[in-house]
C-alpha cells in the first residue's frame, strides 16, 4: 500500500470486530485507544489510523445537497473520516476538525441503521455513498470494512451500495457474492493530472486494470469525471481518457457517469498554495458561486462541459447509455450542456432510479414513482 501510516489505534469496544482482526493481522503494531487521538493537522492526521466505533448517526444526506443547485440526492455513509491520498483540490484540507485518519469498525451498528432508515421509506431505491469523507477503499487492504458492507447490501432490498475510489484495491472484492447491490466507481482524470494532482493515489493504468477485474466479476461500476481541471492539452487529453476507458471496460456495465469541475471555498486558496506550492490549481480566472465557492468562469465550464459530454456520448451505443449527470452545478448550465434539466433534487433522483430499472431488470425493487420521489422544490 502506497500510504505514510505511523500509527495504529483501535478502539477497546472493537477489539473483536472483523476490521480489527483484519487490522492487527496486517500489522503487529496496534495500541488500543479509549477515544480518538486528536491530530489538528490533515496531513498529519494521516499517519495515525484509528478504527472506531460508530458515533452517532452516520447514515444521512449527501452534506453538499443545496437547493441552489441540481444535486443527485445521494445517502452518504460516514464509514471513513480522512484519507491516505494528498489530493491538492481535497476539501478535507480545509475541513476536518480532527485529521485522524478513521474508519468504522463497527459495521453492524451502520447496517441496523440503514436498515432501519431504508425501511421507513419502502417506495424509495437508495443510493449510498462512502466517499463523503475519504476514500472509499483506500484503506481496505487494512481493514476490509468494505468487504463487510458488500455482503451486508447484497440482502438489501431497496438499496445500492456505491463504493469510490481511487485506487486500486479491488483484490478482496472479486469473489464476494455481491448479487449487483454494490456500484464500484473510481474517480478519473489524464495521468498528467493524476501525477501532478493526486499524490499517492493509484495512476490511472492502474485503475483501468482495477475496473477491468471489477467489470470482470460482475460488478457495476461508475465513473466521476469530477473535478476536471483546466491545463494545457486537457481537451485531447480528457478526450483520450473517455476513449481508453470505454476501450476497456463495457459502458453496459457502467451505471452512471458524473460530471464536475474544479470547486473550492475561498478561504482554501491560501491553504492549497501553502500545502501543495507545486501545484498550479489556483491560477485560472474563478468566481464565486451561490453557495460562495469558487469555480471556473462559466464559459470555460460549458466549453468543458460539452467538449467531454460529447466526447463520452460519441463512444456509447445508442440504445443503452448511462445516465450522465453534473454534480453542483445549476438548472442553466445543465441546459447547456445536457439539453435539460431535472425540475426538482427529487426528480433527479427518480431519473437515476428510472435509469437503473430499465437498464437493469430486477435491481430495483418497483418501478419508482415520481410523485413520491418529487420533493416539489423546482428550480
Ligand atoms: S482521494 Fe478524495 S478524499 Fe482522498 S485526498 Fe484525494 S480528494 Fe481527498
Amino acid at each position: 500500500m502506497k500510504h505514510k501510516i505511523k500509527h495504529f489505534y483501535y478502539d477497546a469496544s472493537q477489539a473483536q470486530s472483523q476490521a480489527v482482526v483484519q487490522f492487527k493481522s496486517q500489522t503487529a503494531k496496534t495500541h488500543i485507544a479509549s477515544s480518538v487521538p486528536k491530530i489538528t493537522h490533515y496531513r498529519e492526521g494521516k499517519s495515525a489510523l484509528y478504527l472506531t466505533q460508530k458515533q452517532g448517526a452516520a447514515f444521512k444526506p449527501c452534506a453538499s445537497l443545496n437547493p441552489e443547485y441540481v444535486c443527485c440526492n445521494v445517502q452518504v455513509l460516514d464509514a471513513v473520516s480522512n484519507c491516505p491520498y494528498d489530493c491538492s483540490y481535497c476539501f478535507l484540507q480545509n475541513y476536518l476538525n480532527n485529521g485522524t485518519l478513521q474508519v468504522t469498525a463497527d459495521v453492524d451498528a451502520m447496517i441496523e441503521e440503514v436498515r432501519t432508515k431504508t425501511a421507513r421509506q419502502p417506495w424509495r431505491f437508495f443510493r449510498i455513498g462512502t466517499w463523503e469523507l475519504g476514500d472509499s477503499l483506500a484503506l481496505e487492504p487494512l481493514t476490509g470494512t468494505s468487504a463487510q458492507l458488500i455482503k451486508a447490501f447484497a440482502g438489501m432490498k431497496n438499496a445500492l451500495l456505491e463504493l469510490r475510489t481511487k485506487s486500486d484495491y479491488v483484490e478482496n472484492l472479486l469473489d464476494i457474492d455481491h448479487q449487483q447491490r454494490t456500484v464500484v466507481s473510481w474517480t478519473v482524470n489524464p495521468q498528467t493530472i493524476i501525477k501532478r494532482e493526486e499524490f499517492r493515489t493509484a495512476s490511472m493504468a492502474a485503475r483501468l486494470s482495477a475496473m477491468e477485474q471489477i467489470e470482470k466479476a460482475g460488478y457495476l461500476l461508475a465513473l466521476h469525471f469530477d473535478p476536471m481541471l483546466l491545463f494545457d492539452d486537457w481537451a485531447a487529453d480528457y478526450d483520450a481518457l473517455v476513449k481508453e476507458i470505454f476501450s476497456r471496460i463495457s459502458s453496459q456495465s457502467v451505471v452512471w457517469i458524473s460530471i464536475g469541475s474544479l470547486r473550492f471555498n475561498p478561504e482554501m486558496k491560501r491553504t492549497i498554495e501553502q500545502n501543495f506550492p507545486g501545484s498550479r490549481i489556483t491560477t485560472p480566472e474563478m468566481v464565486a458561486g451561490p453557495d460562495g465557492k469558487m469555480r471556473y468562469v462559466k464559459p470555460k465550464r460549458v466549453e468543458m462541459y460539452q467538449h467531454l459530454y460529447q466526447t463520452i456520448q460519441a463512444c456509447l451505443p445508442s440504445d443503452d447509455k448511462p445516465f450522465v449527470y453534473l454534480c453542483m452545478e445549476r438548472w442553466d448550465m445543465w441546459d447547456k450542456v445536457l439539453g435539460y434539466h431535472p425540475h426538482s433534487i427529487g426528480h433527479l433522483d427518480y431519473l437515476m432510479v428510472r435509469s437503473l430499472a430499465q437498464r437493469f431488470p430486477g435491481l430495483v425493487h418497483q418501478n419508482p414513482d415520481l410523485a413520491l420521489y418529487d420533493n416539489g422544490d423546482a428550480f
